[in-house]
């Protein structure tokens, strides 16, 4: 992955090889953005631009050997670790031979604390270049699991990180290892890698991949460089978008820009399934509906029969496009018109809906939604939590103005 390849994020480039230039590559570095807004790719182009012997003032060789190994991701000197879940086929050709059933590809005694990402090694490598080196957490769990499930760091994972870190460089001058959503590793994982990144290996570069900082702990945080990635300028987005897919409307594209807000995957998602935003925006529109006249207990069971079905992580981005059109009402409510980004049906209904969200009942429905996201990341059951918040809800719509 050159420069050259990602999306928008100009200024951020120039940074980065300012610190290569002038010799001040920090060891431990924490790219840090919302959304998929090409910190992943960045990490990687970094990587490459830094190991390559023929760079230039603004970007690597790409034709060098150093930079073919780091384009087909097979450099000996780069290394990934990333969440992973039992999944339903584990990669199990490159592992060491443990026994494992013929269809799952697990063993069949493994264990979440078992597993390790280079298990699943082929399916990592053939998702990156599927998304263009984007990679989106939900996408790669639905791509590896059954049914979405979490996925995590373990320590044995971190044990294989210390293991392949402890060399020196076989071929490059830096040894990189990128960590995608370190927010993911258990606290055995984080303890025992923060240890070893004390005092890491000569001419090593260990980058780490998040989102928030909020979901860091604070000893990650306070000893790697914090490098913050803003989201993508919509121009970048719009002129990305264009070349992906010349046939398109323009209003189709501007549409996906403007929800979007600086996210590839977002933007991605607005134009191949906008079937699937809209499916949210019903199931919302008639949660809201229902929760608001509630007549009986047994609507309500209906709907958390029906949102129990569609698995942890389509609940929380359920919950998490709700909160957006919560938050889009307060602003519709309190006049910050130009941070409203709608589409036409979700204006058209939110005219008639933010009227009930107003300052005496906002920031607990905020809370309420926030704390069932964070619930649900934490494997609490799903019925049972729905049902709350939907009580919950049904009085809060009704606090008067
Ligand atoms: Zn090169």
């Amino acid at each position: 992955m050159q420069f050259k390849d990602i999306i928008g994020q100009e200024k951020l480039k120039r940074q980065l090889i300012e610190t290569v230039d002038n010799g001040r590559i920090s060891h431990a570095q924490l790219f840090l953005g919302k959304g998929v807004n090409g910190k992943f790719a960045l990490a990687v182009s970094y990587a490459q631009y830094i190991n390559c012997p023929h760079k230039t003032a603004d970007d690597s060789c790409g034709v060098c050997l150093s930079c073919k190994k780091y384009q087909a991701l097979s450099h000996p000197d780069l290394f990934f670790s990333f969440p992973v879940n039992k999944g339903k086929k584990g990669g199990a050709e490159d592992d060491d031979g443990e026994e494992r059933t013929k269809d799952s590809g697990i063993s069949k005694t493994a264990s979440t604390k078992d597993l390790i990402s280079t298990m699943f090694n082929k399916e990592w490598l053939a998702y990156l270049n599927e998304t263009g080196y984007y990679p989106y957490l939900q996408d790669w769990y639905s791509r590896i699991s059954m049914d979405n499930q979490q996925g995590i760091i373990n320590v044995e994972e971190a044990r294989r990180i210390v293991k392949d870190l402890s060399f020196r460089p076989s071929e490059a001058h830096y040894k990189v290892l990128i960590i995608w959503h370190p927010d993911k590793m258990n606290p055995s994982a984080a303890n025992l890698l923060l240890k070893f990144f004390e005092e890491p290996p000569a001419r090593t570069l260990i980058i780490m991949v998040a989102d928030e900082k909020e979901l860091l702990l604070n000893t990650i945080q306070s000893r790697f460089q914090l490098i913050p990635v803003p989201k993508i300028d919509s121009g970048s987005l719009r002129r990305h978008l264009r070349s992906m897919f010349p046939a398109i409307s323009t209003q189709q594209i501007e549409n996906a820009v403007i929800l979007a807000d600086g996210d590839v995957h977002m933007a991605l998602s607005v134009l191949m399934e906008g079937e699937q935003i809209k499916d949210h925006f019903l199931m919302f529109q008639s949660w809201m509906r229902m929760c608001y006249k509630a007549k009986s207990l047994e609507e309500i069971k209906d709907f958390v029969e029906k949102v129990s079905k569609i698995g942890r992580e389509n609940q929380k981005e359920f919950l998490q496009y709700g909160l957006r059109l919560i938050h889009q009402s307060l602003n519709m409510n309190y006049g910050h018109a130009t941070l409203t980004r709608l589409t036409i049906y979700e204006k058209d209904w939110l005219s008639k809906f933010s009227p009930f969200i107003h300052i005496n009942n906002s920031l607990t429905i905020i809370e309420k939604l926030e704390k069932t996201i964070f619930e649900i990341g934490r494997n609490a059951s799903a019925a049972i939590i729905f049902m709350k918040l939907s009580l919950d809800l049904s009085l809060l719509l009704k606090i008067p103005k």
